[in-house]
């Protein structure tokens, strides 16, 4: 059961672009962002302008994707999708590039892989809307120059803090999406359960909202899942009973915690007392990479109350001993 990776199957993709909302209106939640994007389309909009390179940032499956989407609708023009690591030679971008028309919009997934030769050729773009490239090889090589329509890149990260700050600078907008409160998460449900055409009970969505890591992604992944067992156990409708009974059955973790969150917990608790523990040390242990649980993993179980950052490292709360059944090791234990 894959809810937190991003690589999605064939049909995880289908359903995922079957919810995902099309309009500002129909998308939940990120308040302050979609205000503020709102102003940025509808000005571009009226001054028959492209958009600023808008940067957006956030852990998977908060919608970056899908605001982008959205952005695009909204300022009536084309959207092209691709990512980082996908984009490896020059000529994949340039001939993307030269294929947008006016003001389109351009959204290049985990924008923090791209290799440095196309970033280096990105520059341009962004700035000058034209791109140099070689043609040809040995004595008879030469560059030419491409001139560009007016484009927006719109580059999604969960790892901010591997962008050069080169690449950095040339996004003038740039924006943080946060986690879901249970509320808008579970409004989210049961639009997609309308969408899906099965009856949902508030808080049967509800339930499946508090085990969802604060994600829609991992939200409509559940639910998806709870509408088998409310098919083939229940009456076809998804009440609180069928979903308890489903989530239980999946051996969903009742917070929404996912294993790596329960193992970065139990490393600092059996390896580190509980901390305070540096995060390299905790990345070492743990065969991870140190920013990806600076950026992905801690800032969930921040906000939960699972763990906290104190002046000499990480440290996990009462919280984490009691959800994970361990006792917390006092002085007079020994
Ligand atoms: P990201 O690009 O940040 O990894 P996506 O935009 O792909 O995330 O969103 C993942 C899934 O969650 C999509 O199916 C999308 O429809 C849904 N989703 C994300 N944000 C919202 C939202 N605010 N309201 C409704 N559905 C959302």
């Amino acid at each position: 059961f894959n809810m937190h990776n991003e690589k999605l199957n064939g049909t995880e993709r289908e359903f995922e672009n079957a919810l995902r909302p099309l309009t500002f209106s129909s998308f939940s939640g990120q308040d302050k962002v979609v205000e503020n994007l709102k102003v940025f389309v509808t000005a571009a909009r009226m001054r028959g302008e492209s958009l600023d390179h808008t940067l957006l940032h956030g852990p998977p499956g908060l919608g970056k994707t899908t605001l982008s989407n959205i952005i695009a609708n909204e300022l009536g023009v084309g959207f092209k999708i691709t990512s980082g690591p996908v984009l490896d030679k020059p000529g994949d971008l340039a001939g993307l590039l030269t294929s947008l028309e006016p003001n389109d919009v351009l959204f290049i997934d985990e924008i923090h892989r791209l290799s440095p030769i196309v970033e280096e050729y990105l520059y341009s773009a962004m700035e000058d809307y034209r791109i140099d490239i070689m043609i040809d090889k040995g004595p008879s090589a030469r560059s030419v120059q491409i001139e560009l329509n007016p484009f927006t890149l719109i580059g999604a990260t969960t790892r901010s803090g591997l962008l050069t700050s080169p690449l950095r600078a040339r996004f003038g907008i740039n924006m943080h999406l946060e986690y879901y409160d249970m509320d808008t998460l579970t409004n989210i449900i049961i639009r997609s359960a309308d969408i899906l055409d099965v009856p949902c009970k508030t808080n049967a969505a509800h339930e499946i909202a508090l085990r969802s890591r604060g994600t829609p992604r991992i939200a409509n992944a559940l639910l998806r899942r709870v509408r088998d067992f409310a098919q083939v156990k229940g009456s076809g409708n998804i009440d609180k009973e069928i979903a308890t009974y489903a989530l239980e059955a999946l051996n969903i973790d009742k917070y929404g915690l996912d294993e790596v969150d329960n193992k970065i917990l139990l490393i600092i608790i059996d390896k580190f007392k509980g901390g305070p523990v540096g995060i390299s040390t905790i990345a070492t242990a743990l065969g991870e990479d140190g920013g990806t649980i600076e950026e992905v993993y801690e800032p969930f179980l921040i906000k939960e109350g699972f763990m906290k950052r104190t002046p000499r490292g990480r440290e996990v709360t009462e919280l984490a001993y009691k959800h994970l059944g361990r006792h917390k090791e006092t002085e007079q234990g020994y």
